[in-house]
């Protein structure tokens, strides 16, 4: 995991030690002199993480980091604000112009490697998301770089861990008006509040009484509920070993005591941000599967998903010893709905006949459009003659009642033709039970239409 780290500065001094140190850690190095330099750098997808000095003749740092935050093809990489430690309200103006972090000068050597490893972890992670989403978005699923944008990390839900009333009352007062807080004084009820709270940012104290706050922390990392929720751990001064043992256990900020209202503030709105921000992009890629097998018109699964599940059910049915039915249904004469309604009445009819579908199933079958006006429903565990009960229920639910077109203007009649098989023998396969149900239909339709038959065979 060697990240490209670009260091902005215009001191070449300045530059020259930083490369050093992060060298020395194996990071790969870039260096820029001014601001526009940066931009450029970053334009070109060069650098993973930008170590962003404050003070720069033509372009200050904060002013660099918003036109990194504002573009879309920048937003996404972290950037370190690097701030003399005599102007202490530069901190939470670099967090506000939207860095991900800050440092100060001199650059402790604890501080930097702790923020550049765990910024390089948090970007490899979205990296691999954006990639993912990028795929969504070509089949025209909104990208979350925009919303991400917007957000301003406010209204979180955060849970306090800590169990000293002075220390959590302090914090909660300084949150309340921008958050909805909760306290745990209880540091082993934690745990379990955490999995079932849908907090959005959780800050433990690593100074509790009883109780190990890393250990929770590890805890909360390896629990799969609570994997993806930011730690923002609070810490002695003179724990900074502890500290590090956290943040290389995946506690993903810090704060040392006597903590700073403002940076509080600042950073607590800095992980609800990339919290929000990263699960967009899961979303994102959860609808881009969701959209890869599922037919747009109908909400039925599409005909690859069917590929390859019939498959997985069959191998099943045959392991255990189990039936497996197969409905092959196509709409009669739909080409001459088309012809007399025009094509968007034909989309109705497609898409009430799903939901009439969908009303005759079990949870457990699987519906699926694989053609224009052709769906299949597989059905696990029925054998032949419930299948056939099943198939002239839906044929009658189909042929009875007209189907609404035009914001229900006018109703149509539509029928429907169905083929049946089942499982035979062990020997069978997917593709020979959709045949069998194929020439099935083929029958049917042949015989006059508005009918099931069932395979012979
Ligand atoms: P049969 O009873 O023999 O099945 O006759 P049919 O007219 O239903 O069958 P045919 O295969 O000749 O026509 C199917 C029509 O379905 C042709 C095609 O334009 C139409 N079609 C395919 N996909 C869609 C769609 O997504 N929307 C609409 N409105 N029509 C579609
Ligand atoms: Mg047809
Ligand atoms: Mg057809």
């Amino acid at each position: 995991m060697t990240a490209r780290v670009l260091v902005v500065d215009d001191v070449p001094a300045n530059l020259k030690l930083l490369e050093a140190r992060l060298s020395a850690e194996y990071f790969d190095v870039i260096t820029a002199h001014s601001g526009a330099e940066a931009l450029a750098a970053c334009e070109r997808a060069e650098c993973d993480i930008v170590l962003l000095d404050v003070m720069m003749p033509d372009m200050d740092g904060f002013e660099v980091c918003r036109r990194l935050k504002s573009n879309p093809a920048t937003h996404h990489i972290p950037v370190v604000i690097v701030t003399a430690l005599d102007q202490p309200s530069d901190r939470v103006a670099g967090l506000q112009a939207g860095a991900d972090d800050f440092l100060t000068k001199p650059v402790s050597d604890i501080a930097l490697i702790a923020r550049v490893r765990s910024l390089t972890r948090l970007k490899m992670m979205t990296d691999e998301l954006r990639m993912r989403a990028a795929t969504s978005r070509e089949i025209g699923i909104e990208s979350a770089e925009r919303e991400a944008i917007l957000e301003q990390g406010e209204g979180g839900r955060i849970l306090i861990v800590d169990d000293r009333p002075a220390s959590y009352e302090r914090l909660s007062a300084r949150l309340a008006s921008d958050h909805l807080v909760e306290i745990e004084s209880d540091p082993s009820s934690a745990l379990f509040r955490s999995a079932e709270g849908n907090y959005e940012l959780l800050i433990v104290s690593l100074s509790l009484e009883n109780f190990d706050g890393l250990r929770l922390c590890s805890q909360l990392r390896s629990l799969e509920r609570t994997r993806n929720l930011p730690i923002l751990a609070l810490c002695e001064p003179d724990d900074t070993a502890r500290l590090m043992r956290g943040l290389e256990i995946g506690v993903n900020d810090y704060l040392l005591r006597p903590i700073d209202g403002n940076e509080l503030q600042a950073r607590v709105r800095t992980q609800i941000r990339r919290k929000r921000y990263t699960e967009r992009l899961r979303d994102n890629v959860q609808m881009s599967i969701e959209a890869a097998i599922t037919d747009a018109l109908t909400g039925l699964h599409n005909r690859r998903y069917m590929e390859s599940h019939l498959g997985k059910l069959v191998e099943t049915a045959v392991l255990r010893g189990k039936h497996l039915a197969v409905l092959v249904m196509d709409i009669d004469y739909f080409k001459s709905i088309n012809d007399t309604y025009g094509h968007d009445c034909g989309d109705d009819v497609l898409r009430e006949f799903a939901i009439r579908v969908r009303k005759s199933i079990r949870g457990i079958d699987l519906a699926c459009r694989i053609g224009g006006e052709e769906f299949v429903v597989v059905m696990p565990d029925t054998d032949m003659a419930v299948a056939a009960t099943v198939a002239e229920r839906l044929r009658r639910k189909i042929a009875s009642e007209p189907f609404p077109i035009e914001q229900g203007r006018r109703a149509i009649d539509v029928t429907i033709s169905i083929g049946i098989a089942a499982m035979e023998t062990a020997q069978d396969t997917a593709a020979k039970l959709l045949k069998r149900a194929d020439q099935a239909l083929y029958r049917a339709k042949r015989d006059g239409r508005n009918r099931v038959v069932a395979d012979a065979a």
